[in-house]
């Protein structure tokens, strides 16, 4: 798990700034080659790493320490500051009437994650639906269906309609008195044409007020093209990063995030409904620091 090795590694580094006996190049440059090899062990993209390296060494050399700070508490505190930076700021969540669609590749989590956050919402105590406007994937309907009627979540769908436009504006017209509506759209093997065109037509019908990416963890260094391609064809307004429990990777999805100047809303650690957690960076990198 992502958080289990990365974490490890990163604590290794900061112990060894912790212990030193005087803080000076050459520590910083030994804690910040230990920071390196994890992040990309973790799959986080070079330049990011590279960006990172040089500001957590050009700042533990040149910043003054804060009062009451030893030197190796400051140093510690920019990694932790420079480790922030680098997962980027969650994407806000209101806790307002709206509607969400979903887009990403088959497999990524998408239905799984549209019940999970149905259920998040619902334990806010917004009354929430989903509606199914994945025609293309057999199985989508029934799956979504079950997860809904289970967590008391109003679905609506149409079983063999592959129309997905049409599915999606009925949806939203026997939603209209619910407080969260959460579109699923259909994904495809890969970013084919067919799936640009169709999440289109959804989104002209749907103007939904944000448009959420679920990505896998897993996903690596392709993350970056396919946050691209979504983030062209709809505009997404942020990204879930699905898996994480599952995976000793996740930088690349991370990566993506930065460089589409997007930035990551929740996160899936499971595969029940209730394993949705929003993003926070400073409480990430803490959990991941131990
Ligand atoms: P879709 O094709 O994008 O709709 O993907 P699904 O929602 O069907 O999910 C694909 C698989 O990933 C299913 O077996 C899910 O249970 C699993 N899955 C989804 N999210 C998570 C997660 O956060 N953690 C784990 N471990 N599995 C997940």
């Amino acid at each position: 798990m992502v958080l289990d090795s990365l974490g490890g590694s990163l604590r290794g580094a900061l112990k060894k700034i912790a212990s030193a006996s005087r803080i000076d190049k050459q520590v910083v440059d030994e804690a910040v080659r230990e920071i390196q090899r994890a992040l990309l062990q973790a799959d986080v993209n070079v330049k990011l790493v590279m960006n990172l390296s040089n500001r957590i060494r050009d700042r533990a050399l040149s910043e003054k320490p804060a009062p009451g700070m030893n030197p190796r508490e400051h140093v510690i505190n920019i990694v932790y500051q420079e480790l922030i930076n680098l997962v980027g700021k969650s994407s806000p969540v209101t806790l307002e009437k709206q509607t969400i669609m979903l887009v990403g590749l088959q497999g990524s989590g998408k239905t799984t994650t549209a019940a999970k956050l149905a259920t998040f919402f619902q334990r806010k105590g917004l009354r929430s639906a989903v509606v199914c406007a994945d025609t293309f994937r057999a199985g989508a309907f029934d799956q979504l269906k079950a997860l809904c009627e289970k967590q008391g979540v109003f679905f609506y769908g149409e079983k063999g309609n592959p129309d997905a436009p049409a599915v999606a504006r009925r949806g939203l017209e026997a939603s209209r008195k619910y407080d969260i509506v959460i579109v699923d759209t259909a994904g495809r093997h890969a970013l084919e044409k067919d799936l640009i065109q169709e999440m289109m037509d959804i989104d002209a019908v749907v103007a939904a007020d944000h448009k959420l990416l679920v990505m896998d963890a897993a996903l690596g260094q392709q993350a970056s093209e396919q946050a691209k391609a979504f983030n062209k064809a709809v505009g997404i307004t942020g990204v879930i990063i699905t898996k994480l429990d599952g995976t000793a990777k996740g930088g690349g999805a991370m990566s993506a995030v930065a460089e589409t100047n997007s930035s990551v809303a929740f996160i899936g650690v499971g595969e029940t409904p209730n394993d949705l957690e929003r993003f926070e960076a400073d409480r990430f990198i803490s959990r991941l620091l131990g």
